[in-house]
């Protein structure tokens, strides 16, 4: 009799959205899934139901047979956490603070429930699932609205002394220079970050220098955007935008600063780089990796892959949902 298949919830609580999604364990792929936009502003017990309601969606609309197992819930939320107790610290982007989610989420599926890092979570479906199979030690690094990675370690994600390791972001790559969201200086994220890359293109713009993204038949920005979509930043490159290609060739030059830092500290197996940006914009990405390549020492500079992350949106519910059904004790195969 063939074994029946096993399952895990997955979520993915973001400042921007919320993605749930049920999760086949044994190849990490994604049987159904639910998002919506989080809305932060609307408080707390708006952004704990709404999770449910997405929850509920996602395990409806998969259709699970009846001798398959969902296992248990695992959630990777933007903030601080405590792991143990399951709950979610301090998450400026979720407007949460101490909001016990394993609670509520158990009380209401009856299931266990993990709660970890956006970041982290992100790191172990690569890992499981996706661009980190066959590494053991190797970092993975995500551009997006801010800068992090996770750090994987024989196999497992380190976390450190007061569970911040990995963040990358906050690196100084430049003494003195802009001013960061930490409250420091010349952090990787106030100059490498989607976030960043906007910031400085739209500076620019405002004083008069020409781009196609000013350019209304194109579809491009409209008044009083404060996100550039990555898809809108590749057009453009692609179109030979002098301003967003001399921005973007500046943030990747950055980006590879912080990468060449990393591999000559931790000389990790392989580098993985996710993010939407990342995905879509190839001159950020070759950029920064040829950067690496000549800031790190010449053994890993030469030899140290650099790959980009393969589960897109998905790294996150995948590696939630495996990690919360580890917590049960289940082994995800990672030879198949
Ligand atoms: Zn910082």
């Amino acid at each position: 009799m063939p074994k029946s298949k096993s399952y895990a919830l997955g979520i993915d609580l973001g400042g921007t959205k919320t993605l749930a999604a049920v999760i086949d364990l044994s190849s990490g792929s994604v049987v159904a899934s639910a998002r919506k936009r989080t809305r932060a502003e609307r408080g707390q017990d708006f952004v704990s139901q709404r999770t449910i309601e997405l929850a509920n969606a996602a395990i409806t609309a998969a259709k699970l047979p009846d001798d398959a197992e969902l296992l248990a819930i695992g959630v990777g939320a933007a903030g601080q956490i405590d792991r143990a107790a399951g709950v979610v610290l301090d998450a400026p982007n979720l407007g949460v603070r101490n909001m016990a989610l394993g609670e509520i989420l158990n009380k209401r599926f009856n299931l266990p429930v993990v709660v970890g890092n956006d970041v982290e979570v992100a790191a172990m479906g690569e890992s499981l699932y996706g661009s980190g199979r066959g590494y053991n030690n190797f970092v993975c690094l995500f551009v997006g609205t801010g800068i992090g990675s996770g750090i994987v370690q024989n196999g497992r994600m380190y976390t450190g002394l007061t569970g911040t390791a990995g963040e990358a972001g906050h690196m100084t790559i430049q003494a003195g220079g802009r001013i960061c969201g930490c409250g420091s200086r010349g952090c990787l994220e106030a100059y490498a970050s989607r976030t960043a890359i906007t910031k400085a293109i739209l500076a620019e713009m405002h004083h008069g220098r020409p781009s196609i993204l000013a350019d209304d038949a194109l579809g491009q920005l409209k008044e009083g955007d404060t996100i550039i979509r990555s898809g809108i930043i590749a057009n453009a490159i692609d179109h030979k935008d002098e301003l967003v290609t001399e921005i973007v060739t500046e943030a990747a030059n950055y980006l590879g600063y912080g990468l060449g830092s990393i591999m000559n500290f931790y000389n990790p197996d392989c580098i993985i780089l996710g993010g939407g940006v990342i995905e879509a914009v190839d001159l950020l990405f070759e950029t920064a990796v040829s950067r690496a390549r000549t800031v790190a020492l010449s053994a890993s500079g030469k030899q140290t892959p650099i790959v980009r992350a393969k589960l897109g949106d998905f790294s996150g519910v995948a590696g939630a949902a495996a990690l919360g059904a580890m917590r049960t004790g289940y082994a995800v195969d990672t030879k198949n």
